[in-house]
């Protein structure tokens, strides 16, 4: 039960997966840079008048840069348990978005830890780099575990080849911000927006990219990018263009990186 509602809440309420809050203040990615000094006008007692200060004190935010010279570890293999929904289509009003229906069983097992699959959502351009380069786009795939911890693997894209499972995603989506929509036809398998080799992975402690940037997100992000044509890029744009956040500074935090099968 505590699961279901932990998923309506992230789902219905927040973009990037926000723990239990309130909706904020109205943000936008062009101001990116004063998130942290947006004020929450209903609210009289500090902190509360700055609901968004992680952003701009945090030391463990993200995306960032990561090198390709990461320090390479053992490290657990990523473990799919992902099956097919019939998911609901939503636009945020940041991104579009793609909720996982409430029974939903599908998961990420790393080492003994499950972590329940809740919603994706897509950024334009990456907001993640690898050895200082940026991508055309990158996915977000958000797991929040029942105590409410929070695993995010970010998938790259590049341009190459048509994308058909991407293609299901730009034709579902509701062009209007706030709206969603479900069809009982059409039915998803997450696991097909997954690249082919999932075992090469880098993985940090950093925050949500999106207001309120809580930090603590255990973050998982595959070293194969997957492929996105220049006409779906065109067609993502449509949606939301730049909606992704600048790199932050590590501030001395290891980056590990698997890189044996
Ligand atoms: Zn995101």
């Amino acid at each position: 039960m505590k699961i279901k509602i932990l998923k309506k809440l992230s789902a219905t309420i927040f973009t990037c997966y926000a723990t239990i809050a309130m909706a904020g203040p109205h943000w936008s990615h062009d101001e990116q840079a004063e998130w942290g000094a947006i004020r929450d006008h209903s609210q009289t007692i500090e902190p509360f008048t700055l609901p968004y200060a992680t952003c701009s004190l945090g030391n463990h935010q993200s995306p960032v840069n990561l090198s390709e010279e990461s320090h390479k570890a053992r490290l657990n293999k990523l473990r799919f348990k992902y099956y097919v929904d019939r998911p609901v289509f939503f636009n945020s009003g940041h991104g579009i978005q793609v909720n996982m229906s409430d029974d939903y069983d599908g998961h990420l097992k790393i080492g003994r830890e499950i972590y329940p699959l809740i919603q994706f959502h897509l950024h334009e351009p990456s907001e993640h780099m690898i050895g200082n380069r940026q991508f055309p786009a990158e996915l977000h795939f958000v797991h929040v575990r029942e105590d409410g911890k929070i695993a995010v693997l970010g998938i790259l894209i590049k341009l190459g080849e048509y994308n058909v499972a991407l293609q299901t995603v730009l034709d579902n989506m509701p062009s209007e911000e706030g709206a969603q929509s479900t069809d009982a036809n059409v039915a998803l398998n997450p696991l097909v927006l997954l690249p082919e080799h999932r075992w090469s992975y880098y993985t940090l402690a950093g925050s949500l990219t999106t207001p309120p940037c809580s930090e603590g997100v255990n973050w998982l992000i595959l070293a194969e990018p997957i492929t996105i044509s220049s006409a779906q890029l065109a067609q993502l744009k449509s949606f939301y263009s730049d909606n992704a956040r600048q790199v932050q500074d590590l501030n001395g935090r290891s980056v590990s990186h698997r890189v044996k099968y």
